[in-house]
């Protein structure tokens, strides 16, 4: 392989203050400018050392970029200057010049000025993690941030320039009615938001609700959350808003163009404690460990994955499914056949579509409505289903 053209990922691993809900990889602590320098050089160590081993593994002479993602963690907790002297390294030492480069921001860790610089040194769209607009939601979910601080971000955002920015929401918190998502998305799209995200809260492992929470009834019952799940698709519809993955929503040309890259199995290297690569047939992870990520880079010289797996074509055509899925347009069956050489189960796919749970259209299905609340479920079905 000559050139690969990829997405490219980098996790910052920063937080002001762990979220009781969150279990991404992330460090409640502060950074300093020595440790925001120790990242920037360990980041860039990673990029030279994973250029080499891609070239060795995959004979690849020429890496692009075609999109790049700033997440976490708090990106925004970074300097405007890490940022810039990153994309400085990677355009001397890559093709770099993505179409879509995407910062992760908290509401708390904006200002003008800093939202500014973010803009004028390339970032072109900026995602905001509001993730609600009632007190009570934002008191329930631990946030640092309140209303206030929410709105004062949504300025500095329009202020800078940004024309693409995405709101972050999540639903089906203790005691959020319907009256008050619905009032939250109202809320919202006085913004113009050309994208936003509905992620459902869950109970996950590790956690501080997982403490709280876990073996005891959940707190929203099963009928009330398909009710949230229809006012969120409802009222963005009605708006103009394409659901175009499960969580996601955007206005015509503003779907995530690095998301995308993911559900559809597109090659995409990620940098940082916790970021998953996958080029080609190859998956790797870093561990989700600091210190073991400098430790690697900057004292040993290697680069720090771990867990390196060789997907075979039963993987790609499970992991086409799952992400497949995801997505409004659904999968092909046609493609799970010629690429992967796999194929589902004529019976179950009759009974999922019986079950009103799938369409199917021209050799493609996809979710209903009521089959996205089972994705997972439905996967599994599918999964055992697979024959070839
Ligand atoms: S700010 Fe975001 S990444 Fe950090 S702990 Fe909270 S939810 Fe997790």
């Amino acid at each position: 392989m000559e050139k690969i053209s990829s997405g490219l990922y980098l996790h910052v691993p920063f937080c002001l203050k762990k979220c009781p809900y969150c279990d991404f990889y992330s460090l409640s602590i502060k950074v300093s400018k020595y440790l925001e320098n120790k990242y920037l050089k360990a980041i860039k160590r990673e990029l030279s050392l994973l250029k080499s081993f891609l070239e060795k593994k995959f004979e690849i002479k020429s890496l692009s970029f075609i999109t790049f993602y700033a997440g976490g963690g708090t990106p925004s907790l970074l300097s405007p200057h890490f940022y810039e002297d990153l994309f400085n390294f990677l355009v001397k030492n890559f093709k770099f010049s993505p179409k879509e480069l995407t910062i992760e921001a908290n509401p708390e860790t904006l200002t003008l000025e800093k939202t500014k610089a973010f803009y004028e040194i390339g970032f072109n769209r900026i995602s905001l993690g509001v993730q609600s607009f009632s007190q009570r939601g934002l008191k329930f979910l631990g946030r640092l941030h309140n209303l206030r601080d929410i709105f004062k971000a949504l300025e500095f955002i329009l202020k800078s320039g940004f024309k693409n920015f995405s709101l972050d929401f999540i639903f089906g918190w203790k005691g959020q009615g319907e009256k008050t998502l619905k009032k939250e998305i109202l809320k919202a799209l006085e913004y113009k938001p050309p994208h936003l995200s509905f992620y459902e809260l869950t109970l996950e492992k590790g956690t501080v609700f997982y403490q709280i929470f876990k073996g005891k009834k959940y707190w929203i019952k099963e009928e009330r959350l398909l009710n949230l799940y229809k006012i969120i698709e409802e009222t963005l519809k009605i708006n103009g808003y394409e659901r175009y993955e499960i969580s996601n929503y955007a206005l015509a040309g503003f779907k995530c163009k690095h998301n995308l890259i993911y559900w559809e199995l597109k090659p995409y290297l990620g940098l940082g404690p916790s970021a998953v690569s996958r080029v080609e047939n190859l998956r790797w992870k870093n561990p989700k460990d600091l210190n073991y990520y400098f430790e690697s880079l900057l004292k040993e010289n290697k680069l720090p994955l771990k867990i390196v797996e060789n997907l075979d074509n039963c993987e790609f055509a499970k992991e086409y499914i799952f992400m497949g899925l995801r997505l409004q347009e659904g999968i092909s069956l046609k493609k799970l056949k010629k690429k992967y050489n796999y194929s589902l189960s004529e019976e179950i796919l009759d009974t999922l579509i019986k079950e009103k749970l799938i369409e199917r259209k021209n050799k493609k299905i996809r979710l209903t409505f009521e089959g996205k609340l089972l994705h997972n479920q439905i996967v599994l079905l599918l999964w055992r289903s697979l024959y070839n």
